[in-house]
C-alpha cells in the first residue's frame, strides 16, 4: 500500500559567528512582523545568568519577551508552558540552550501552535531539529513524543565553542551513528518492518559522511562546527521526512538505550553511548569498523568501554539487552546470533 507522505522543512537555518546577537534581524528577514508577535524566552537557570547579555537583548528585541526558565524536560513543565502560552496569546516561542530546553520548547510550542524558534548553545545531538521531542513522564519514564519541528534554526558558531567539547563531542558520536542507522533501516525496510524512504536515507548518510570524511582537524574551528551543526540540523529533517526516528536511530541506539535503562548509574553522553554501540553495531553488520575507529581517535571521542566504568560483563549484558528496549524496532541484532566470544572480541577492539 502506497503511504502519502507529508513533512514541512524550516524557513530559516543560519549557522555563523556571532548571530544570537542578530536574532531578531534574521528572522524579520525570512518572517516580515515576526518581532511585532507577542514572544516568550524558554532557557534554563544557568544559561539565563551566564549569558544574561544575550538573554536580554534577544528579549529586548521581542518586545520585552518574558523569560521561562526549566529545570528538567518533563511531560508536567512543557504542559504547563503550553498552558501560559495559549492563556497569554504568545505568538512566539524562543527555545535558547541545549537539549533539556530545546525538548521543553519544542513540545510546548507543538501543542499550543506557536512559531517555534531554535537557539541551541549546544552541539550535542540530533534532536534540536527533529519531529520529536523527549520528555519524563512523572518523574520516571522518558517518553518520546511527535514534535512539529522548529521554523527557524540559529547556530551561533561563537556560543557553541564556549560549550564543554564533550557536548560537541557526543553530536559527533550521535552524526557518526547514522553509518549503522541506516544500515539497519534497510533490514528492517527489507523485513516488512519499516518503509525506506531514498531522500530521507540519501540526507542522513550524508550527514554521517559530512563528518566521517571531514578534512578539518579542529573540532573548535568554525568549519568543522559548521559541518556538526549542518549534519544534526539535516540529521533531525531526515527524520521528518521520513517520518520516523530510522534515518538516525538503528541498533547502535539500541545499544546506548540499554545503557540508559539498566546502567543509569554510567556517566556517559548520548552521543558517545551511541558511538560505543555504533562500533558493534558495525561488527555485526558485517561491515567495517575502521572508519568509526578512526575519527573518533580524530576528535578525540574516547570509544574504550572501561573509561566510563563499563566492564566486560556489563558490555556484554548491556548488547544482550539491547534488543528489547525497542522490541517492534527490527535491526541487524534480529539476524544476529549474539555471543560472548565475540562481544568480548569487539570490546577488545575498543580498547586499543
Ligand atoms: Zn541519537
Amino acid at each position: 500500500m502506497h503511504q502519502f507522505t507529508r513533512f514541512s522543512l524550516p524557513l530559516c537555518m543560519v549557522v555563523d559567528e556571532g548571530v544570537f546577537g542578530h536574532t531578531d534581524e534574521i528572522l524579520e528577514d525570512y518572517m516580515p512582523g515576526i518581532t511585532k508577535k507577542k514572544a516568550i524566552l524558554v532557557t534554563e537557570e544557568f544559561l539565563k545568568n551566564t549569558y544574561s547579555d544575550i538573554v536580554r537583548e534577544i528579549c529586548d528585541d521581542f518586545g520585552e519577551a518574558p523569560v521561562f526558565t526549566v529545570s528538567d524536560a518533563d511531560y508536567e513543565t512543557a504542559s504547563a508552558l503550553a498552558k501560559k502560552i495559549s492563556m497569554e496569546s504568545i505568538g512566539v516561542v524562543i527555545g535558547f540552550g541545549g537539549g533539556r530546553v530545546l525538548d521543553t520548547a519544542k513540545y510546548a510550542a507543538h501543542i499550543s501552535k506557536a512559531v517555534y524558534i531554535c537557539l541551541p548553545t549546544t552541539l550535542s545531538n540530533d534532536s534540536l531539529a527533529s519531529p520529536f521531542s523527549v520528555l519524563t513522564m512523572e518523574g520516571r519514564s522518558r517518553k518520546t513524543l511527535p514534535c512539529k519541528i522548529p521554523t527557524a534554526i540559529i547556530v551561533d558558531t561563537e556560543m557553541i565553542r564556549k560549550a564543554p567539547v564533550s557536548q560537541t563531542m557526543s553530536g559527533i558520536g550521535d552524526t557518526i551513528g547514522k553509518y549503522t542507522a541506516v544500515y539497519d533501516w534497510a533490514i528492517a525496510a527489507k523485513a516488512g518492518n519499516a518503509r525506506l524512504d531514498d531522500f530521507a536515507y540519501s540526507i542522513a548518510s550524508m550527514c554521517c559522511d559530512s563528518i566521517m570524511y571531514c578534512d578539518e582537524k579542529s573540532i573548535q574551528s568554525k568549519h568543522f562546527m559548521t559541518a556538526l551543526s549542518r549534519a544534526l540540523v539535516m540529521g533531525g529533517l531526515a527524520m521528518e521526512i521520513a517520518g520516523s526516528s530510522r534515518p538516525c536511530s538503528g541498533s547502535e541506539h539500541l545499544f546506548a538505550h540499554a545503557i540508559e535503562e539498566y546502567y543509569p548509574d554510567i556517566k556517559i553522553s548520548h552521543g558517545l553511548a551511541v558511538a560505543l554501540g555504533c562500533v558493534g553495531s558495525a561488527n555485526f553488520q558485517g561491515r567495517d569498523d575502521m572508519k568509526i575507529i578512526e575519527v573518533c581517535k580524530k576528535y578525540g571521542l574516547d570509544l574504550n568501554p572501561e573509561t566510563y566504568g563499563i566492564s566486560r560483563d556489563m558490555f556484554a549484558d548491556i548488547w544482550m539487552k539491547a534488543p528489547g528496549t525497542r522490541p517492534d524496532r527490527v535491526s541487524i541484532l534480529n539476524d544476529t546470533e549474539l555471543n560472548r566470544e565475540w562481544i568480548d572480541e569487539i570490546y577488545s577492539r575498543m580498547q586499543k
